[in-house]
């Protein structure tokens, strides 16, 4: 038997009734139950709900920062219960990007710098590579300028970009980013919307929980939490079918 190329239309990530229990002195909380989804190359996901109804929790177990207490976590073919912690460690850096909502940018390193970090953990990237990635992803969400900035000399959507050109720095398969627009302004949180749009429209795979409707109404998908569960998803899909819409990807392609 030869084993077969991954189809291209086999979902990048694949949950299935994935559950997560948080135990505190005498308190369970079930943070998530039976949670199925999957997530295709090039979609752009929100997820959306009340606080506390569970969106961290899954992005944490998306990014694997946390294990599921129970279910299956397919990403890219591999189920990651067969991984240890170096496994986990090695798909992190070299799969996922993260963005978070209070940037986690580092005070005391550059711009430049902190893009750099976590290619750094990386022993597949020589240093000229490395300094050409970090100055390419800089210009990508227009920051190019500001390389030997630090954090605090910074507004906070330049932060936040700065945050993106870090989780872009290692090319993943995807990204995740926590409330990406939770600390920031309008105007600011516009620009970043727009950087993340942006980034869908050249291919990126992005998966982005936020609370605000207006900006989740901008990616493919909707899902809806409500107290750990997926309650509900609008899809572009189907709403395509509905009104008769161009296909993503087709609308405003780059020439
Ligand atoms: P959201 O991001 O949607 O606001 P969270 O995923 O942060 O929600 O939290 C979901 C539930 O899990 C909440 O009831 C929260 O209190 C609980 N929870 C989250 N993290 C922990 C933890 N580390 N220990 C105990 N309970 C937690
Ligand atoms: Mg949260």
């Amino acid at each position: 038997m030869h084993a077969q190329p991954p189809r291209t239309d086999t979902p990048l990530l694949q949950l299935r009734e994935l559950g997560k229990v948080f135990h505190t002195d005498e308190v369970e909380t079930h943070a998530l139950s039976g949670i199925s989804l999957d997530i295709r190359r090039g979609d752009f996901v929100a997820i959306t709900g009340p606080s506390g109804c569970g969106k961290s929790t899954l992005l944490s177990i998306l990014g694997l920062l946390d294990p599921a207490s129970s279910g299956r976590y397919v990403l890219d073919g591999q189920d990651v219960a067969d991984l240890d912690a170096r496994g986990r460690a090695r798909v992190r850096n070299g799969r996922i990007g993260f963005i978070f909502q209070a940037f986690n940018l580092i005070a005391d390193l550059t711009v430049e710098e902190n893009v750099a970090l976590p290619l750094t953990y990386r022993d597949d990237i020589a240093r000229d590579a490395l300094r050409r990635r970090v100055r390419e992803v800089l210009e990508v969400v227009g920051m190019g300028h500001r390389t030997r900035h630090y954090p605090g000399q910074l507004s906070g959507g330049q932060q936040q970009r700065v945050a993106v050109a870090r989780a872009l720095a290692g090319d993943p398969a995807i990204l995740l980013a926590d409330e990406p627009t939770g600390n920031l302004d309008t105007r600011n949180g516009e620009a970043v919307m727009q950087l993340l749009e942006q980034l869908h429209d050249s291919g990126t795979t992005l998966c982005m929980v936020t609370h605000d409707a207006a900006f989740a109404r901008r990616a493919q998908r909707i899902v809806h939490m409500l107290d750990g569960r997926i309650v509900d998803e609008d899809s572009f899909e189907r709403l395509r079918a509905e009104r008769d819409l161009p296909l993503p990807g087709l609308v405003g392609a780059a020439p």
